[in-house]
């Protein structure tokens, strides 16, 4: 069965193809800047050259219209006909307190998705238009939907809950959600494949660390805490995100700096982590060279950010009183020797010693960090939720024939 894995944003759109027989990628690409005259498509047929565009898309209708001629083109494509695209599935932010788990697209779930928009309205209102494109361009094809949050949706009340008034959870269900979970879930179940230990029988800490960032806290394969909050800004310090700082700082600053609630969120979401720290930039590529070159506040904004690091996972193997594995996944986490050196150098108390060579070994697998007699095992991991979208997808289809 061929799936194609859809991430729609509100104006571009990234696809990748797969072949479930193995697993393997067929294509992947992304339609850029929909809604205007001059779109960007990108098209990378696995094993052939990239071909790239400029043409006017102005809407998600054009634009998966757009990628179906390219997966069905003559020299460009992989496939014949769109017939072979058996299922398509869809990655979602948020799935509120509704989805535990992904779940095929109905009329019913294409509602609760559009009664989450309160609560990702820069998200979950793309997503939909996604899903309403394929049901134009590819009529009659099933869809999926895995949302970002299911995963944490087995976090008790005592994590999910804010000491604030409940009537704002009832009302306008304010509480946390978490983010990443796709990531998580898959980095935390690969994780103890390459360990060959069930899942259910370890102590687990993630780290997703790439432009945004959270830390889970995964007991016995279950989401039990998660450092991203009832949006994705709580938490670790993310390239341009805060992540957590005393909530009485923003009416105070927006009382002495005449700030709008537009303007404070942008503070908070768009000028703030390393790159508010660094006075330089979000990128720790960048950050972490002006640091080696002697930057000192570039050094303030890693140490920081290692720092936050740490504290979390601190936080975390208390909540599950112990821990047995680390994992460190995206961006960051995949590539970043010396953040993974800083945040494991301070951790040695709890068991944790780091294989330097290993650490430092380039490599796309999955594997250990952490020496052989180190208590707590660490791993880097890279992540692939496309991969688990496509499975759930595969799965729900192949459940309801
Ligand atoms: P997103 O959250 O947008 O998906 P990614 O997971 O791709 O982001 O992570 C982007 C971050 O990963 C950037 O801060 C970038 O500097 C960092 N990164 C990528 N490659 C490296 C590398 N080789 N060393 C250090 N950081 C890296």
């Amino acid at each position: 069965m061929k799936i194609l894995v859809i991430n729609a944003g509100s104006s571009s759109l990234k696809y990748q193809l797969y072949d479930m027989s193995d697993e393997s990628v067929l294509a992947s690409g992304r339609v850029e800047r929909i809604g205007m005259d001059s779109s960007i498509v990108t098209h990378e047929p696995v094993g052939a050259l990239e071909v790239r565009d400029v043409s006017e898309i102005l809407d998600h209708v054009s634009a998966v219209k757009r990628v179906i001629d390219l997966l069905t083109h003559k020299e460009y494509g992989v496939v014949t006909s769109m017939s072979e695209i058996e299922a398509v599935g869809h990655r979602i932010v948020h799935g509120g307190e509704v989805f535990k788990n992904s779940a095929l697209v109905t009329m019913e779930v294409k509602k609760e998705i559009k009664r989450l928009f309160d609560l990702a309205p820069l998200h979950n209102p793309a997503h939909l238009m996604g899903i309403t494109a394929v049901e134009n361009v590819l009529p009659g094809v099933p869809q999926a939907v895995v949302f970002d949050t299911a995963f944490h949706q087995t976090m008790p009340d005592t994590s999910y809950l804010y000491p604030i008034p409940t009537v704002l959870y009832r009302r306008h269900g304010v509480r946390r959600y978490g983010f990443h979970g796709t990531s998580h879930a898959y980095v935390s179940d690969k994780a103890a494949r390459v360990l060959n230990k069930p899942l259910e029988s370890l102590k687990m800490i993630t780290c997703h660390i790439g432009n945004g960032a959270s830390c889970t806290a995964i007991k016995d394969g279950k989401s039990i805490d998660t450092s991203m909050g009832m949006t994705p800004l709580e938490g670790l310090m993310m390239g341009t995100r805060s992540g957590d700082i005393d909530p009485a700082i923003v009416p105070f600053v927006m009382n002495k700096e005449e700030l709008t609630l537009n303007e404070a969120s942008s503070m908070l979401n768009k000028h703030s982590g390393m790159l508010a720290i660094s006075g330089l930039s979000s990128d720790m590529r960048e950050v972490t060279d002006a640091m080696n070159e002697g930057d000192k506040n570039a050094k303030l904004a890693f140490d920081m950010y290692v720092y936050r690091v740490k504290k979390y996972i601190g936080a975390y193997a208390a909540a599950m009183n112990g821990l047995d594995v680390l994992v460190f996944t995206a961006g960051v986490g995949e590539n970043s020797v010396v953040l993974r050196k800083a945040v494991m150098e301070g951790l040695t108390f709890l068991g944790l010693e780091l294989d330097e060579k290993r650490n430092a070994a380039r490599s796309k697998e999955a594997r250990q960090i952490s020496t052989d007699r180190s208590k707590v095992k660490a791993l880097v991991v890279p992540t692939n939720e496309e991969l688990l979208i496509a499975r759930d997808t595969y799965a729900l289809v192949n459940e309801a024939q």
